[in-house]
């Protein structure tokens, strides 16, 4: 994914952020709070690495690229540890590592992967990686909004803005069955001159 990909996922991230705060037992300011660390977190990964730029362009770094910053154990483990402290610290903590952990899973499926184990050994998915990076990044971002939000609406089913997204999208899904009904009908009507019983 390229930075501004990465920047773009910080909408989905904040809100996970929010429901992991809320899990955490924080209060709404902290959830908050937890929601605006992690929407501009989402590039720490790669700027804690210590780039250094030549005329604007990266050409290396004092951390090894996609190492000890991409190791998501290292985010989990920081999440786990936020339960315990809570307070403004927690909140910190549960939104960096989510911006974090959000990072590394967009860059997953490129072809250079990430540690999944070993934080030195990076590991792709299949040969050569699903995607290069840069690619598919509109998709993956709406995908990634609609997550977030569906997490932050299961942690908050009581919160009026959760309640009326509810109500949306089962409206929406019924809508489009209505609108598909009949075309469905006709295409199996259609199939069925085919078949001779
Ligand atoms: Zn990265």
């Amino acid at each position: 994914m390229t930075g501004k990909g990465h920047r773009l996922t910080g909408l989905g991230a904040a809100f996970i952020a929010a429901a992991i705060a809320k899990t955490a037992g924080l209060d709404v300011f902290l959830q908050t709070a937890s929601a605006l660390v992690a929407a501009f977190s989402t590039s720490l990964p790669d700027w804690l690495e210590i780039p250094y730029y030549r005329k604007g362009v990266r050409t290396g770094s004092l951390l090894k690229h996609r190492t000890y910053t991409h190791w998501p154990w290292l985010w989990v483990g920081l999440i786990y540890w936020a339960f315990s402290i809570k307070g403004p610290e927690g909140a910190a903590m549960i939104g960096a590592a989510t911006g974090a952990l959000t990072h590394i899973l967009a860059d997953a499926p490129n072809p250079m992967g990430i540690p999944w184990i070993h934080p030195r050994q990076r590991i792709r998915f299949g040969k050569k990686g699903w995607w290069r990076s840069g690619r598919y990044e509109t998709v993956l971002v709406s995908l990634f909004t609609v997550f977030g939000v569906w997490v932050w609406v299961q942690v908050n089913p009581d919160n009026p803005f959760a309640k009326a997204l509810t109500q949306i999208s089962k409206e929406s899904v019924k809508q489009i069955n209505l609108a598909l009904q009949p075309q469905v009908q006709n295409f199996i009507t259609h199939l069925s001159s085919y078949i001779i019983f």
